[in-house]
């Protein structure tokens, strides 16, 4: 299993250390701005803890924790009004999924129509 990095920049932005554009936040995740978005709203998720990627999280993290950053999401993406024209959320996990940041994040896509699924 991958080591947490703490000084990977999403803890430095859990910690205050790094500025973020907050969107919403509660015991169990902060969600903010992706600072290049790929969509006219592009939000990261990301839980209040030390797990790498959704491999760790979905392996080690507490229930409560899992239910709370799973409800957060939908939460956040509420808030963004995203629910009346839908909204994609995705998880990049590892190597073949080009993870560049070694905290779980989930990206929430939406505010236009996104197309397939997969660029070709
Ligand atoms: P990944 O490729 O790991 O799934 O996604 C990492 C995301 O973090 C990318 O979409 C990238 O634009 C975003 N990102 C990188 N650096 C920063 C930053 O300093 N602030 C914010 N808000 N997002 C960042």
């Amino acid at each position: 299993m991958a080591i947490y990095d703490k000084d990977n920049l999403f803890a430095k932005i859990l910690r205050g250390e790094i500025p973020c554009n907050k969107v919403y936040e509660d015991d169990y995740a902060l969600a903010f701005h992706d600072i290049n978005p790929q969509a006219p709203t592009h939000v990261l998720v990301i839980p209040k803890g030390e797990y790498v990627s959704w491999i760790d999280f979905s392996a080690n993290a507490p229930a409560d924790l899992m239910a709370g950053f799973i409800r957060a999401v939908g939460v956040a993406a509420r808030e963004l009004g995203l629910e009346k024209d839908g909204y994609r959320i995705l998880a990049n996990t590892g190597g073949d999924a080009n993870q560049v940041v070694p905290h779980l994040h989930i990206h929430i896509f939406g505010g236009k129509n996104l197309g397939p699924m997969l660029a070709s």
